[in-house]
């Protein structure tokens, strides 16, 4: 299986260098580009997996290009991780509907990063198996099964799809009222503690497994997936 291809595309070299090196050690095949015109030419020339966009690029901003490129039928289904100095909501709301997959806010950490990537690779599989993984937890979407090595994991629907949310959205901290958005959906009235019940759920289930301690709670803010790397 070949490596899966990454686009940086940055126009300060030193972050283009970090991003590169740290990639690299990941096991990814790395590209480069330094402003838009080049990385309409290295996306054409090498097809990449994923494409890291900054924000703010000399010629176009990211956003403007990741618009382009979800508008060509040959390019919409590459996945977008926008990387951006700017921290308000209302930017991220903006990234998302310009098209990006996925949002990362400078300054980022390799390994929240990595992890990002990952999960937008494994989003934009498409057709290929759908599990989610995280150390020897498993998550198998297609057959709604949680499992561990051989032992299966029986969950509650509520459990199942914070799990599942939260696999596919490691190492960031998502706050209750966001949770219910995301995994509750927000038509329905749920007071924010009851994400809190649920979590408590959750992790009695994976506690058997050690795995009690990837879901963290962020003091004041919320609730976190960082599965330790092995
Ligand atoms: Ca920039």
């Amino acid at each position: 299986m070949g490596r899966k291809v990454v686009l940086v595309v940055e126009d300060e070299r030193p972050i283009r260098d970090m991003l590169a090196f740290n990639l690299g050690r990941a096991g990814y095949e790395v590209k480069a580009a330094a402003n838009g015109r080049d990385a309409r030419a290295a996306i054409a020339d090498c097809f990449p997996d994923v494409i890291l966009m900054d924000w703010m690029l000399p010629d176009i901003s990211g956003l403007e290009l990741t618009r382009q490129l979800k508008r060509d039928p040959d390019t919409r289904e590459i996945p977008v991780i926008m990387v951006t100095a700017r921290v308000a909501e209302d930017d991220r709301v903006t990234g998302l509907e310009g098209g990006a997959d996925d949002y990362v806010s400078k300054p980022f950490s390799p390994r929240e990063l990595i992890a990002r990537i990952r999960a937008a690779l494994r989003r934009g599989a498409g057709n290929e198996e759908d599990v989610a993984t995280a150390g020897l937890l498993k998550l198998d979407s297609g057959s709604h099964r949680v499992s561990v090595g051989d032992s299966e994991i029986s969950l509650g629907p509520t459990e199942y799809r914070l799990l599942e949310f939260f696999m596919n959205h490691p190492e960031r901290v998502y706050s209750r009222g966001q949770l219910l958005d995301r995994v509750w959906g927000g038509n329905v009235y749920v007071e924010e503690r009851t994400v809190d019940v649920h979590i408590r759920r959750l992790r009695k289930a994976l506690t058997p497994f050690g795995y009690q301690t990837f879901i963290r709670t962020v003091r004041g803010a919320g609730y976190r997936f960082s599965p330790e790397l092995s």
